[in-house]
């Protein structure tokens, strides 16, 4: 089941509502199913989409993650949620990469965990604060959106 937050800015109106985790169909199975059909609607890259194909027919492969993550823009600030995916495989593994499409600089994902109802934002184990993507400003508040979705 997927969660969702919202972010707000204290210092401008940016409020932005992001859908993560796993929903229904986000289940690996579903995912990556021998015949790669469904594999259109959540990787939209034709090359990466080929490659995936070819790393799943070795019989080595296990997909780790299939899930909406929250990803940042480190130079201009852009918050995107996207689909994350990490396949195993006998020479190593695939990660789900993006660029930022405002000004095309390597996105980073956020972990956002809601423990006992504070949100938790971290990459690689460190608190991180999250920067406002209108004004910059870092005083945001992150809350539980409260609803789930599949
Ligand atoms: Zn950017
Ligand atoms: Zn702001």
């Amino acid at each position: 089941m997927g969660w969702s937050i919202k972010i707000k800015c204290q210092e401008c109106d940016y409020e932005k509502v992001f859908l993560l985790g796993i929903g229904f169909n986000y289940l690996p199975e579903y995912i990556f199913n021998s015949d790669g059909s469904k594999l259109s609607h959540f990787i939209k890259d034709k090359e990466e989409r080929k490659l995936i194909s070819e790393i799943m027919k070795d019989t080595k492969a296990q997909v780790e993650a299939s899930e909406e993550r929250l990803y940042r823009c480190l130079k201009c600030n852009q918050l995107y949620a996207k689909y994350y995916y990490s396949i195993k495989y006998r020479h190593g593994e695939r990660k789900a990469n993006y660029i930022c499409s405002n000004c095309s600089y390597p996105l980073e994902t956020i972990d956002i965990r809601n423990e006992k109802g504070i949100i938790l934002a971290e990459t690689n184990g460190k608190t991180v604060e999250i920067k406002c993507p209108k004004c910059g400003s870092s005083k945001t508040s992150c809350l539980d959106g409260c609803f789930d979705w599949d």
